[in-house]
């Protein structure tokens, strides 16, 4: 019912190429005293899938810095069955303000997902001891909530999504969820708009999320690196060098495996490149994103890369082949001149690190990086294209609006105004210079921001906090 994710390590010092000295040394002096004062505690971090998704991501660069820093941080994932992960797609729409699949909420629901929080429990509450510490990320295992506080754990549960104004659909999830993670010592939402009523007000913490810089996803690559990668990817075929990058354990890594392509030919090798990368979600609106695109971004240079894993990968994301079908039919009826320059990737999801270097190729190929959400909690590939120079065109929802401001980068107000979107692209794909300007900036306001020191930090915060309450 549980595994334990393999966690890397890598170093903090790291960070001193990216950081300013005052701001690295800060950092430095705090991995110092977490290491120190945490000796002999396990910061253990529950989600319900190793890869695909922003959580997943987060965490396997945040615990291996942390391992790296001499912190004894550990990865355990929970299985479950269909029903569960139906029942907790369900809610993690529902969290969105959207209904999903509009089942219900009940009786039977609670038992599907008490049995699954259970059996998890009975495996993991062995391995802790007095004090450590749990960090419970997301609906899916929080029914270990409790248990995990039983058995001695000092315990927070970390929700990654949210609506800037709750509606009745979130409010059903709250009640689903709030006697489950009522026993947490902390609360952690990524925006304050995001904490639940019902929650005690002084056991909230905002803790925006970050993007590690030296991850596969983030780390710099050679124009001529990025064309290969894309060329051995099967996406863009231009160029065939060394397709090398690091992985997150600091080894070297090679893309070998080869997208699923949906498209009438490949996108030109000189095109102006708009892209999307995002699961098959429809509250990533990939519908949305094709339709304003093919409608209001008529220039024929100009090609539309949607991109989200290969679907039968992601283990707790139902929806993935369904919405990913929803797309190809979209795309399969676009008139012919519009189809010919949207292109629909299905990325290999063999290896992490594989996946996220094509991810990191495909958002520096970008002339503009998109994220047209309906919903978003924070939205890690904008803070990853920002962090790339990159020129976003976003919608003003959640955690995006922490991300992009006037001068970062381009906000459409409204998510479902494919008119707005179509035109914010076209108009950013003729002013280039724009465009390089707004990314300047994007970078670094990520670089002030959303990086994995200033995330760390708060978390040692939150980790003082709950001793001193002892
Ligand atoms: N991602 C990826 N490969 C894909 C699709 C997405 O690596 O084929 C990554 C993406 O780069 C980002 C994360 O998955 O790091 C998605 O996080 P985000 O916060 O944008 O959305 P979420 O999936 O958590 O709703």
């Amino acid at each position: 019912m549980i595994s334990h994710v393999p966690v890397g390590s890598m170093l903090p010092e790291h960070f001193q190429e990216v950081l300013a000295a005052e701001a690295s040394a800060k950092f430095l002096q705090a991995v110092d005293e977490a290491r120190r004062e945490l000796g002999g505690v396990v910061i253990w971090n529950i989600n319900s899938t190793p890869k695909g998704g922003g959580v997943a991501e987060m965490l396997r660069s945040l615990l291996a810095y942390a391992r790296g820093g001499g912190v004894d941080a550990r990865w355990v994932t929970i299985g479950g069955n269909a029903d569960f992960f139906h029942l907790t797609k369900r809610l993690h729409n529902h969290l969105h303000g959207a209904p999903g699949d509009g089942g219900p909420l009940g009786d039977a629901e609670h038992a599907v997902f008490e049995d699954v929080a259970n059996k998890a429990a009975s495996e993991l509450t062995p391995l802790i001891e007095e004090g450590d510490i749990v960090l419970v990320h997301d609906p899916q295992p929080a029914g270990l909530c409790g248990p995990l506080k039983e058995a001695g754990a000092k315990v927070i549960w970390r929700c990654h999504i949210g609506l800037d104004r709750a509606n009745d659909l979130i409010r059903e999830a709250w009640d689903f969820l709030r006697p489950y993670v009522e026993p947490a010592d902390e609360f952690v939402f990524s925006r304050l708009s995001y904490a639940w009523d019902g929650l005690p007000k002084d056991h909230i913490t905002v803790v925006p999320p970050s993007i590690d810089a030296f991850s596969p996803k983030n780390q710099e690559m050679e124009p001529d690196v990025v064309r290969a990668i894309l060329s051995v990817a099967g996406i863009i075929p231009d160029g065939d060098g060394a397709t090398t990058f690091t992985r997150v354990d600091g080894t070297p890594g090679r893309v070998n495996n080869r997208a699923v392509m949906h498209e009438v030919a490949p996108t030109p090798a000189d095109a102006k490149v708009v892209v999307q990368v995002s699961r098959w979600d429809r509250l990533k609106d990939p519908l949305g994103v094709i339709k304003g695109f093919a409608e209001r971004v008529d220039s024929p240079e100009a090609h539309l890369i949607y991109a989200g894993p290969a679907v039968e990968e992601v283990a707790d994301d139902p929806e993935g082949a369904e919405v990913l079908e929803e797309a190809r039919v979209a795309w399969e009826a676009l008139p012919p001149g519009a189809k010919d320059r949207v292109h629909l990737a299905a990325l290999p999801m063999q290896d992490g690190d594989e996946n996220a270097a094509i991810v990191n190729a495909l958002q520096r190929r970008a002339d503009i990086v998109v994220q047209k959400s309906i919903a978003e909690g924070f939205g890690l590939t904008v803070a990853e294209a920002m962090w790339k120079g990159r020129a976003v065109v976003a919608t003003r929802i959640g955690g995006i609006q922490d991300q992009v401001t006037d001068d970062t980068g381009v906000l459409v107000d409204d998510p479902l105004d494919l008119d707005a979107y179509g035109d914010a692209v076209a108009a950013l794909l003729e002013d280039p210079e724009r465009a390089a300007t707004l990314g300047a900036a994007a970078k670094e306001r990520v670089r002030d921001h959303f990086l994995g020191p200033r995330h760390l930090m708060q978390y040692l915060d939150i980790f003082r906090e709950l001793k001193s309450r002892d």
